[in-house]
């Protein structure tokens, strides 16, 4: 996530927060939502970028951590990101990203999470959004970009010693970019021609291509270097591998 300044639509300066792929504009600090800054319907404006310092009052006094301003919404969500993440990991599966995903975790979560549980359950309780139908809250936004790049950084990991073979992985908040295969990684096969999109394990990598098990009571089918791209649509998130797991958590 980016933070950089930008010009409301009022003319005060507000710390604005970016998805550091596609450049788009998440939420301003002072908690006033993206629509200071963006028209409705419209996209971000970089002209609006600016090297000044804040103005408006709501981000100042959050940016210069004033006695009694509440902690940054960045700093916030990341906090709660890593507690989704972890809950996540423990049960062996990658976070669900979207809005009606975050809540259920939030309001499974709430009754453990000692000092957070008022944020927690605040979250699972969440307001009305009309733009999706579902219930969501400014800092469900936040809390995803910051899992989105956890989940990429992860995505770009692979066992040391791995033969360079790349497919394509798509953030769920946005842009996409090619990533390492390494063994234990979930490739989905490309399927517009046939219709039926598998999801398949890899089991080895090697110089010649990479096999990939389909679960399907068939043995692993070996695709080469080359064909990984055109036959893979993109890789999916995981749950970290055992062996990596311990020196990133
Ligand atoms: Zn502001």
């Amino acid at each position: 996530m980016d933070r950089r300044n930008a010009t409301g639509l009022n003319g005060q300066i507000h710390e604005a927060l970016f998805n550091s792929h596609t450049g788009f504009l998440i939420d301003v600090t002072c908690n006033a939502t993206r629509y200071t800054v963006v028209k409705p319907y419209t996209q971000f404006d970089p002209a609006l970028l600016t090297k000044a310092p804040a103005t408006c009052t709501g981000c100042r006094t959050i940016l210069d951590a004033a006695p009694g301003a509440p902690r940054h919404p960045a700093d916030i969500a990341r906090e709660c990101a890593d507690i989704l993440l972890t809950d996540a990991d423990t049960r062996g599966y990658p976070p669900t990203l979207d809005d009606e995903g975050l809540r259920l975790a939030f309001t499974r979560l709430a009754p453990d999470t000692g000092h957070l549980r008022p944020l927690f359950e605040d979250l699972a309780r969440g307001v009305y959004d009309p733009q999706n139908s579902y219930r969501t809250q400014p800092l469900y936004a936040l809390t995803r970009e910051h899992l989105a790049d956890t989940l990429t950084e992860r995505a770009l990991q692979v066992p040391p010693n791995t033969p360079k073979v790349t497919v394509r992985y798509v953030r769920h908040t946005g842009g996409e970019l090619q990533v390492p295969v390494g063994v234990g990684d979930r490739l989905t096969r490309n399927g517009l021609a046939s219709g039926h999109w598998p999801t398949g394990t890899v089991t080895a990598v090697d110089t010649s291509g990479i096999l990939v098990d389909f679960h399907d009571g068939y043995p692993p089918r070996h695709y080469h270097q080359h064909e990984v791209p055109r036959c893979f649509a993109f890789k999916r998130n995981r749950a970290p591998q055992p062996p990596a797991a311990t020196p990133h958590s």
